[in-house]
């Protein structure tokens, strides 16, 4: 077997969401590796310390500040990165997220619910929630690809991963949004998976289980103690591995999946969930 089938020395990698939680360490893992890596992020801040953290590390970055929901920006960020690095090999379509607006707060319906204007209620959830959340994790997918796999698509090769999420496979209680937008963000990695096969372009996803991050805090723990809600609770149960997940538990699958050593896979959506995916409760 070739050693080098995991290298990625000299490639260049754009990474959106890349000043977050997991996408910064996905950032800092392709850059120890030798890419180039693009961290655009719509908080500036977060685009420049996920940079320094790459440069830290030993590896090269830039850090750029961008919307993902807006083409203009992404065609600028593109221009920068192809003038900065000269080509784009990967692009990892990490901004996505849920927001507390586009929750329910129950997660079956109680009679209650039908009066008008219980908060939490779904009957009355704020459409601008749903549509932000829907946007973010769906149209914020398909933006960056139509930019960056153009690059790709032009040059004759390169590999998309999507995140997706456990809700893709089975929504998840209380968020409607995210779950309908992450089954889309499976679907469209299949759909892309075909669209860009003739030009050697690989779309993949990852779906990771549940890590405890800024934008679920506050469903899996309680304020202030820290201790695990009812929901933070049962997720665990439901985990075979029996806890929730690190950033650095999706790296190996992150590597394998933008560089050569998956050159015949296309079109997945790899769970990397300490196995909640495969249980069924019982
Ligand atoms: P995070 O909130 O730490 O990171 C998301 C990043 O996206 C933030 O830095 C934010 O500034 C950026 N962002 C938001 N809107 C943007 C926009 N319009 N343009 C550009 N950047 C924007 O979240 P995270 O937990 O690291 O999640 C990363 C990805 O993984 C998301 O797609 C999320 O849905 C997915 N995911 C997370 C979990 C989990 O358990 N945390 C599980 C499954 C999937």
């Amino acid at each position: 077997m070739d050693q080098n089938l995991f290298d990625i020395h000299g490639r260049t990698a754009v990474i959106t969401g890349g000043g977050g939680v997991l996408c910064r360490a996905m950032a800092r893992e392709l850059g120890i590796r030798g890419a180039n890596v693009a961290i655009l992020d719509l908080r500036k801040e977060a685009a420049l310390t996920a940079c320094e953290d790459v440069i830290e590390a030993g590896g090269r970055a830039m850090g750029i500040e961008c919307n993902v929901l807006d083409k203009a920006d992404l065609e600028s960020a593109c221009r920068v990165v192809l003038d900065g690095y000269g080509q784009i090999d990967i692009l990892v379509n990490g901004a996505g997220g849920n927001h507390p607006s586009a929750t329910t707060a129950r997660e079956v319906m109680a009679s209650e619910d039908l009066q008008q204007g219980i908060g939490g209620s779904f009957f009355d959830l704020d459409p601008s929630g749903v549509h932000s959340v829907f946007n973010l994790n769906f149209i914020g997918s398909l933006l960056p690809t139509q930019v960056f796999a153009r690059a790709m698509a032009e040059a004759g090769s390169g590999t998309v991963v999507n995140i997706s999420s456990m809700s893709a496979f089975r929504p998840l209680t209380k968020i409607p949004a995210y779950s309908a937008a992450k089954a889309a963000v499976s679907n469209f990695t299949q759909w892309l998976a075909t669209h860009l096969a003739p030009a050697n372009v690989r779309v993949n996803a990852l779906a990771p289980g549940f890590f405890l991050t800024d934008q679920n805090r506050f469903l899996l723990t309680e304020e202030g103690t820290g201790e695990l809600t009812a929901r933070g609770k049962k997720i665990i149960a439901h985990t075979p591995m029996g806890r929730f997940g690190n950033p650095e538990d999706l790296l190996g699958t992150l590597v394998w999946l933008v560089s050569d050593a998956s050159s015949f896979v296309t079109g997945v959506v790899v769970p990397v969930d300490g196995g909640f995916s495969g249980f069924s409760g019982i």
